[in-house]
């Protein structure tokens, strides 16, 4: 199944996985699978690193896994950076022989010390690629506070068009505490004429360390609120999980009331948390009529 079909009929909630590190075997992964997919997300999707020094065969044993083990529809992460038309070719072939339809095409970021391959500039060079390539349903990221290499918003979301025209049928955000910011970067997207279905990414923030790498990572702003909340529960880990629990929740509720699209949740891998959220707003989500 397409994932771009659901949105016509509902809106959509979805989870995003990682694979164990090399140095863990994959069953490592199994138990949080399985715990998951008890919540029946629309779909998981699975993130694919960039270095190029494997060909994702983690994120493909994964994706396959959802599908046979648990019947989840899988979304396998594809980034392009350092990875040539052949790998790239062979990937593609693989995701189809273990019937994976359903891809995220990225650039992935730049990994230190390796050259990019330059078969594949920007995202929207692969999605052209995926779609000549055909089979598959292409979704691409977008960055709601503006992608940290781009000059302004509005260049960032000319090249946001660029991905759509070349065959991206839906969009996943960049993770965001702002909820306004989103929607100032959804009006501006449909200005521009991105008229794909967008699915907010969010991301629960359980603890300090992962705020930081977050922010650092992506510049995430922090809303006055979201900061006072990490200051005042720091030094009282289960406290400040709740409270970033409760945080997510509320995001949540205020996106699916204002009709957003979808809700792609950042899982990081943490059951526990992702069963909190989905007990909470599952009922919202399922009775939100699609504006
Ligand atoms: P692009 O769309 O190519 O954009 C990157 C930059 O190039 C932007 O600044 C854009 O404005 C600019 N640009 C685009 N086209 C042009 C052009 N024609 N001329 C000049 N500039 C241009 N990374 C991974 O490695 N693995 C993952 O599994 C993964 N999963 C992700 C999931 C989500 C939902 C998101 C939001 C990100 C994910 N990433 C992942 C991170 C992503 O790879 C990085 O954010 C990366 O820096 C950009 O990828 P992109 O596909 O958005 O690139």
């Amino acid at each position: 199944m397409k994932i771009a079909s659901l949105f016509s009929e509902k809106t959509v909630f979805s989870f995003e996985i990682f694979p164990p590190k090399k140095t863990s075997p994959i069953e490592t992964v199994y138990d949080t699978l399985e715990a998951l997919q008890d919540l029946k997300p629309d779909f998981i999707s699975v993130t694919f690193g960039a270095g190029g020094s494997g060909n994702g065969e983690n994120t493909l044993a994964i994706a396959r896994r959802l599908k046979e083990h648990y019947g989840v529809l899988p979304m396998a992460h594809l980034p392009c950076i350092h990875y040539t038309k052949e790998q790239i070719d062979n990937i593609l072939k693989q995701f189809q022989e273990n019937g994976i339809e359903n891809v995220l095409a990225l650039r992935g970021d730049r990994v230190e010390g390796m050259e990019p391959a330059m078969d594949f500039v920007h995202a929207a060079d692969l999605i052209s690629y995926i779609r000549s390539f055909g089979g598959f349903d292409i979704a691409g990221a977008c960055y709601p506070e503006c992608h940290p290499e781009a000059p302004n918003m509005d260049t960032d979301i000319r090249h946001l068009k660029e991905k759509v025209d070349a065959g991206a049928s839906h969009l996943i955000t960049q993770l965001f505490f702002d909820n306004d910011s989103f929607y100032d970067f959804r009006y501006r997207a449909a200005r521009a004429g991105v008229n794909v279905p967008i699915e907010a990414g969010i991301m629960p923030v359980t603890n300090r360390k992962q705020i930081e790498r977050m922010v650092t990572m992506c510049g995430a702003s922090l809303p006055r609120k979201f900061t006072k909340m990490v200051q005042r529960f720091e030094d009282n880990p289960e406290a400040l999980r709740d409270a970033g629990i409760a945080y997510a929740i509320d995001q949540i509720v205020d996106l699916v009331t204002d009709g957003v699209d979808g809700i792609h949740l950042y899982t990081m891998n943490n059951p526990y948390v992702a069963r909190k959220i989905s007990e909470a707003v599952n009922g919202i989500i399922k009775a939100a009529p699609k504006c």
